[in-house]
């Protein structure tokens, strides 16, 4: 069933990425304005910047940390590149434990020319390796299936049933999956595997955007909510019926509205996410 229509902000979540133009202090006086409630920090907002006195200002605005955006690329051809992989992704966990952020957004990674099978095995052995870090520190780790256009040199994780069989395989406290539509939207074995995911007690996240048609930036052209083909209510609704009771987050990469005032922007989203999510 789809989802009822949203009538209130209380879980309304935009990425930091959504406003790239806005450093850090500018979103934490900005997001409350516009009645967003949570927020999702991209590892660049925290550039310079103490994650600790990040995380309690953030909490001062009234903003609630949903999580650290990114880590993962564990994928390479070289034990070392590897290696140094897993090390990155144990520092990314300590900088969530500091901000206060509770989970962290993997993009798994894949390498070009690399059979995905190989990257595959890669990406477990590297989330396997940081995960009993993560539990220690009370930090979870969300894999986060990337749509196939993006499985050369992005994610070999690229579909949910592929996120909940390697979640199954490491049977760890602290790895659970993202879900986002932009990725998942398309796939006939959506909903059943979004039921599946909840029924394991992994479905950590949930991210929403649009896909727009024509699409003319495969990285940085994603839609507004409404905008585009996806069948938002819809998905929402199977991510309910899933047990899942976290924010919706906004997370938009568009090269165009990154020109624009973001503050008024700010305004747009919540429309948006008001009438159309
Ligand atoms: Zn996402």
């Amino acid at each position: 069933m789809p989802a009822a229509a949203l009538t209130d902000t209380s879980k309304l979540c935009v990425h930091t990425i959504t406003t790239k133009p806005l450093s850090l202090d500018e979103a934490l006086e900005a997001y409350p304005r516009a009645g967003v409630r949570g927020i999702t920090v991209w590892r660049q907002a925290l550039e310079g910047r103490n994650p600790a006195a990040s995380g309690k200002r953030i909490r001062e605005a009234g903003l609630s940390i949903v999580s650290l955006c990114r880590g993962g690329f564990f994928p390479a051809r070289e034990a070392s590149r590897r290696q140094a992989a897993i090390d990155e992704n144990r520092r990314i966990v300590d900088e969530a434990a500091a901000l206060g952020a509770p989970l962290v957004v993997l993009v798994c990674g894949a390498v070009p020319g690399q059979p995905l099978g190989e990257s595959r095995a890669q990406i477990r052995d590297g989330i396997a390796a940081v995960a009993d870090h993560a539990r220690a520190c009370g930090v979870k780790l969300a894999v986060e299936p990337l749509h196939p256009m993006y499985a050369d040199d992005r994610s070999a994780i690229n579909t949910l049933r592929q996120a909940n069989d390697l979640c199954e395989a490491l049977d760890h406290p602290a790895v659970g999956v993202a879900a986002d539509v932009y990725h998942l939207w398309w796939d006939p074995e959506l909903e059943a595997q979004i039921a599946r995911c909840g029924r394991a007690g992994r479905l950590w996240a949930f991210h929403i955007c649009d896909w727009k048609t024509p699409t003319e930036d495969l990285l940085n052209d994603r839609g507004l909510m409404g905008e585009g083909c996806i069948d938002l209510r819809g998905i929402r609704g199977w991510v309910e019926a899933a047990g899942f009771g976290g924010f919706n987050e906004v997370e938009v990469f568009s090269n165009r509205r990154w020109k624009l005032d973001q503050r008024a922007y700010l305004e747009e989203i919540r429309k948006a996410y008001l009438e159309r999510a």
